[in-house]
């Protein structure tokens, strides 16, 4: 049957309009039935506008969130009754007709109320999400989801880049994580791996002279589920020919700059605008921040005190220092003032991730204070001071550790030093680029190198002959990520395109020569006809929505997101299956 269809949206309605007859369509935001009036906020994704109901004329039971067609004149309200904190605050709708178009039942959770569904459980939300999604925030973040991939498009599509997709089951393609098995049901015993990415046929389609490739791509991992994390996700993937490092590098942070700036003013959002990435090399970063994903809104950067802690009296730091180990801080500004309840906070914060103990020293008239401070001669402290640019009223955190161990604490309590001083501002976005990673790292639990970032990364040349010495822990790949406010955003590298140095790569990382022509057989032969010089780079656009909405955790900006353990509570997915399914793929429950 056909229905009242809509000439005005409902959040575009102004005062000007007053006199206007409209038919608006939407939900029953809220209803107010004061007996001899019913006012109805009328909601579509435009907004919300205030329709008012004369209960003599109209025989209707309203329940939040019905669906309806209204038809009515807009009249501008009487003063008192203006509400200046919504657009179409200055009018209303006096009704004329009321269609229900689809009743509600009553609600699972009250979706008009911001306040109370930050409280509503996770798992209820998602198991309705066709109404969570009706709420005005998450609507946005689709919205400016939408943008994000819009905008991409666009500024690739004008440099000459073709969109091409790749397919989704297929055979596995390692980034380190656990695959999804698909059974093939021709052959009991063969599988289909969903892609961890399309790292293998993008470079096959380098390969074909493609040169310049992009994909919203979905990738599939199989592994523990975090807030930034699920099974499936969403990246730019892309990737180029004939290009050096710095090609991409130039590329990806034009994009990712023009479109965030494009989309902070689409949106009003409350974000400075974006500026040049500076560039740290791995070590640098590791150095300085403790991370290979630094938060640079904030200074506080580590120092380092292995040194002087050498010669120094107190026993934790001199043996630390005499075994190879590090003694590094971090500065806490005007931290002196913290209680000892505080300090030893910040020494848990530190045990939580590792810390054998963390130690402190305040910066009182000049000089160091603190159980610790007898140890250190004159001299010493004001080594120190230097070192950690201390200012009177200062607090300096010291943990004593391996630098790995160590640094895997005091990135930490730099950011947590940074949250509790304000420091992280949520207007500012700080984009940096990460380059120079280690090919490598020593797997201890498996015995075995592993790539740190994934196998077809390719090692800088000057570095190779490192592997033949065999120290391939001092291989430098040449191997970039980009990182915004402490989060890693995107990851990429230049490729190996010869198939003697990816065979050479294969065995470094105990792939044996029959495994590699098994599993890789493909891109070995692929790399013997003509393989151009390649390299490409992939952000990931959930984690992009969550930096721009402000939002911590991805199921926010996901339309249909899995909870805990990849489960689907609306789908209720994964199910059982039909026993002849099972018979069909050849497969038996034991
Ligand atoms: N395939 C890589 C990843 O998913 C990105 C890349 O190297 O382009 O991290």
């Amino acid at each position: 049957m056909a229905f009242l269809q809509r000439t005005r949206s409902n959040g575009e309605l102004r005062v000007q309009d007053a006199g206007q007859q409209v038919v608006l369509n939407g939900w029953a935001h809220k209803v107010r039935d004061l007996g001899s009036l019913i006012f109805v906020d009328l909601r579509d994704r435009t907004g919300i506008v205030q329709v008012f109901i004369d209960p003599a004329k109209f025989q209707l039971d309203l329940r939040s969130e019905t669906c309806l067609s209204v038809s009515g004149t807009v009249r501008e309200r009487t003063p008192e009754t203006k509400n200046s904190k919504i657009p179409t605050g200055e009018i209303e709708v006096v009704a004329e007709t009321v269609e229900v178009l689809g009743e509600s039942k009553p609600l699972p959770f009250p979706v008009s109320d911001e306040e109370q569904m930050a409280n509503v459980n996770e798992e209820l939300r998602i198991k309705h999400r066709y109404l969570d999604l009706r709420r005005p925030t998450m609507y946005r973040r689709l919205a400016v989801r939408a943008s994000i991939i819009r905008r991409i498009r666009a500024y690739l599509d004008a440099r000459q880049f073709v969109e091409t997709e790749t397919p989704i089951i297929t055979k596995s393609t390692p980034e380190g994580a656990r695959d999804y098995l698909v059974a093939y049901r021709l052959e009991p015993g063969k599988w289909y791996a969903l892609p961890q990415s399309p790292q293998q046929y993008k470079q096959l389609l380098m390969v074909s002279g493609l040169e310049r490739y992009y994909q919203i791509a979905k990738c599939f991992r199989d592994e523990s589920q975090r807030a930034d994390r699920q099974p499936e996700f969403t990246q730019l993937d892309l990737e180029m020919s004939f290009v050096t490092q710095e090609d991409v590098l130039q590329i990806a942070e034009g994009l990712l700059t023009d479109m965030i700036n494009g989309v902070v003013a689409e949106f009003g959002l409350e974000k400075e605008p974006v500026e040049t990435f500076p560039r740290f090399t791995y070590d640098e970063s590791m150095r300085r921040f403790g991370c290979d994903k630094p938060d640079i809104r904030f200074g506080l950067e580590l120092f380092d005190i292995t040194d002087i802690a050498r010669g120094c009296e107190f026993g934790v730091f001199k043996s630390t220092a005499e075994r190879g180990g590090f003694i590094r801080g971090v500065r806490y500004p005007g931290g002196a003032g913290l209680s000892r309840k505080q300090v030893g906070e910040l020494e848990e914060f530190s045990k939580e991730f590792g810390a054998k103990g963390m130690a402190s020293l305040g910066i009182e008239n000049g000089a160091l204070k603190g159980s610790i401070g007898k140890f250190f001669t004159e001299e010493e402290q004001s080594k120190i001071m230097a070192a950690s640019q201390a200012e009177e009223g200062d607090l300096l955190l010291f943990i004593a550790d391996d630098y790995n161990a160590g640094n895997n604490v005091l990135y930490r309590l730099r950011l947590e030093v940074g949250d509790r001083c304000g420091l992280r501002d949520p207007r500012v976005l700080k984009f940096c680029w990460v380059l120079d990673f280690p090919l490598v790292e020593w797997n201890a639990d498996e015995n075995r190198w592993d790539a740190v970032h994934h196998p077809f990364t390719g090692p800088k040349d000057e570095d190779i002959h490192f592997i033949d010495e065999g120290h391939p822990e001092k291989v430098r790949a040449d191997c970039y990520d980009v990182v915004c406010n402490g989060l890693e955003m995107a990851s990429g590298s230049i490729r190996i395109h010869r198939a003697d140095i990816q065979a050479k790569i294969f065995s470094l990382l105990g792939i044996d020569a029959a495994t590699q022509q098994e599993r890789f057989g493909h891109i070995l032969e692929a790399f013997s006809y003509g393989a151009p010089p390649h390299g490409g780079i992939a952000p990931g656009i959930d984690r992009l929505v969550m930096v721009l909405t402000d939002t911590e955790n991805i199921r926010e900006v996901i339309a249909f997101p899995k909870i805990g353990g990849g489960y689907d509570p609306l789908m209720d997915a994964p199910s059982t299956v039909d026993e002849a399914q099972w018979k069909e793929l050849g497969l038996k429950l034991k």
